[in-house]
C-alpha cells in the first residue's frame, strides 16, 4: 500500500490548504479507517475504495 504522501507526488491524492486529503479521481474526501496494528492509519475513498497508509 502506497502512503499518502506518495499518493500526492503521484497525483492520486489531493491536499487542500486546510490539510484535508481528497481523492483526485473521484474528488471525493478520504476517510480514516483505524488499523488494528496501530502503527499507522488508513485513507480511503469511500467511492473507489483506494487505500493509502498515513505515517505518524
Ligand atoms: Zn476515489
Amino acid at each position: 500500500m502506497k502512503t499518502v504522501r506518495k499518493a500526492i507526488r503521484d497525483g492520486d491524492v489531493e491536499r487542500d490548504s486546510f490539510g484535508r486529503l481528497a481523492c483526485n479521481h473521484c474528488d471525493r474526501r478520504l476517510k480514516t479507517e483505524n488499523d488494528p496494528d496501530r502503527l499507522h492509519s488508513r485513507k480511503f475513498c469511500p467511492n473507489c475504495g483506494r487505500k493509502w497508509k498515513e505515517l505518524s
